[in-house]
């Protein structure tokens, strides 16, 4: 397999070589020449496999310049019931009549973002060490795909992570999960300022193609390819959990941001995978519920996004979702240049009446969005429906709301759990009236000594920083 990039100026390269990146250099995403397909009964041969198993017989199709027998370590090192906490790794659980949650939240972060940030930092530290080559991850965070990096990242060798953060403005449970990380490995810097400004001073590092390429500055940002080939997997895992029959087809709920775990999805189906609806839920900074609604793709400027209670979603762009229009538009890179263009220039683009619109409607993707009032009705609904067994997170219960209003007799439905309620207990609060319970080893993260170190928003001292500790 060899991938390309959507803006067509990237010269065919095999997996390791489009691992470590980010963007393409032509500034598109890096995709498959063409995607894997299902032979004839094989989906019925993957029925009794473990987690692992399933994730090789998937990844080795998008990795296959890496020797087998290399992957399948990395693999089984990675999908464990010590990370992941069950041989499951992906538990699904009834939530009522033909329809499922698939927990994606039982890594060492609480957020489905570690099912494939966890592969990815074994990944990484061994491509690194048959390159003989080193990594000093730079990135900002509000939460979640920053202390996903770092659990994933912490004690890999000739990989550095420095993580930039706004100072107080994580909740309790997020920071103590960040800054009491002890390994040497991890650099946790709280701004005085907000998240932009954090985002502001990686992008001025970025810029400065130099500085980037004497101290091997890379990224783990959502656009990684070997993230989403990473969350394939558990589409396979949980179709396989609810059918007996290889033409089934189950339809998923997907709560999205970024527009990277539903790309896993919609790849999943492309390979054969008998998904019926991919439904896509947003809160309320709605820009792919309306695109899939319209037609029109409408970035918000950053002022404008709002910050709700699920905000992992709080997006003003969709930073995956240029993979999912390329395929659109026929793959015709010049086509794609044309709409990112006119994003720049105009702010949106515009494809209601056209051919690609109409099969995006004809594909099974469907949408809708979820707001503060109906994340608390679905959690409060939920949790009394299952005789208080079932306590979702707001994110979760996005997709549920949204799920719900898609589902069709017959069809069963899975529901994606993108997060537990531990991390988010403000709202379980306000939803229940009461805390959700914390996992083991989590009753008293707030208490662990932090280490972490407080900085003004200011590229030159960050440089400065990242010179002394850079690997
Ligand atoms: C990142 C995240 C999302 C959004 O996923 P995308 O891949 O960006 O669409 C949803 N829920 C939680 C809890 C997340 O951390």
């Amino acid at each position: 397999m060899r991938y390309i990039s959507t803006r067509g100026g990237m010269a065919p390269a095999p997996f390791s070589d489009i691992l470590l990146g980010g963007l393409a250099p032509d500034g598109g995403l890096a995709l498959p020449d063409a995607y894997p397909t299902l032979a004839p009964g094989e989906l019925s041969g993957w029925r009794g496999l473990s987690y692992p198993e399933l994730a090789f017989a998937i990844l080795r199709r998008f990795a296959d310049d890496l020797p087998a027998d290399e992957l399948r370590a990395l693999i089984d090192h990675t999908y464990t019931a010590e990370i992941f906490r069950s041989e499951a790794i992906t538990p699904l659980t009834p939530l009522a009549d033909g329809v499922w949650l698939l927990g994606l939240s039982n890594g060492p972060t609480l957020a489905f973002k570690d099912i494939a940030m966890q592969l990815l930092g074994n990944l990484f530290e061994y491509v690194l060490l048959k390159t003989g080559g080193h990594l000093n991850i730079f990135g900002a965070t509000s939460g979640d795909t920053g202390s996903s990096a770092e659990y994933a990242m912490r004690g890999k060798r000739n990989i550095r992570v420095f993580m930039l953060s706004p100072h107080q403005k994580m909740s309790r449970f997020q920071t103590a999960q960040m800054f009491s990380l002890q390994d040497p490995n991890i650099f946790n810097i709280a701004v005085r300022g907000v998240f932009d400004d954090c985002q502001d001073m990686v992008k001025a590092v970025s810029h400065d193609a130099d500085f980037k390429a004497r101290y091997a500055i890379g990224t783990v940002n959502s656009i990684n390819w070997a993230r989403v080939a990473a969350q394939i997997v558990y589409y396979f895992k949980g179709w396989l959990a609810v059918t007996d029959r290889d033409v089934q087809e189950v339809s998923f709920a997907v709560p999205s941001g970024n527009f990277g775990n539903i790309c896993a999805g919609y790849i999943a189906k492309r390979m054969g995978l008998p998904i019926r609806r991919l439904i896509l839920a947003t809160n309320e900074n709605n820009v792919l519920d309306e695109f899939f609604r319209t037609g029109v793709y409408r970035v918000r400027p950053t002022d404008q996004v709002a910050q709700t209670s699920s905000p992992s979603m709080d997006i003003s762009k969709a930073s995956n979702f240029e993979r999912f229009i390329f395929d659109a538009v026929g793959r015709d890179p010049a086509v794609v240049r044309d709409l990112w263009r006119q994003v720049d220039t105009q702010g949106f683009f515009d494809l209601s009446g056209s051919d690609a619109f109409h099969a995006i409607q004809e594909s099974g993707f469907v949408s809708g969005t979820s707001t503060h009032q109906d994340r608390m009705d679905t959690i409060r609904r939920v949790y009394q429906d299952s005789g208080s067994g079932i306590v979702m997170d707001t994110h979760t219960a996005d997709g549920v709301k949204v799920g719900l209003e898609y589902r069709e007799d017959g069809v069963p439905l899975i529901c994606l759990e993108t997060a537990l309620p531990a991390k988010f207990e403000e709202s379980i609060v306000e939803a229940l009236g009461h805390p959700p319970e914390r996992p083991a080893g989590y009753e008293n993260i707030e208490a662990l000594p932090q280490r972490f170190e407080v900085m003004d928003a200011d590229v030159a001292e960050i440089k400065g920083y990242i010179v002394r500790y850079a690997g």
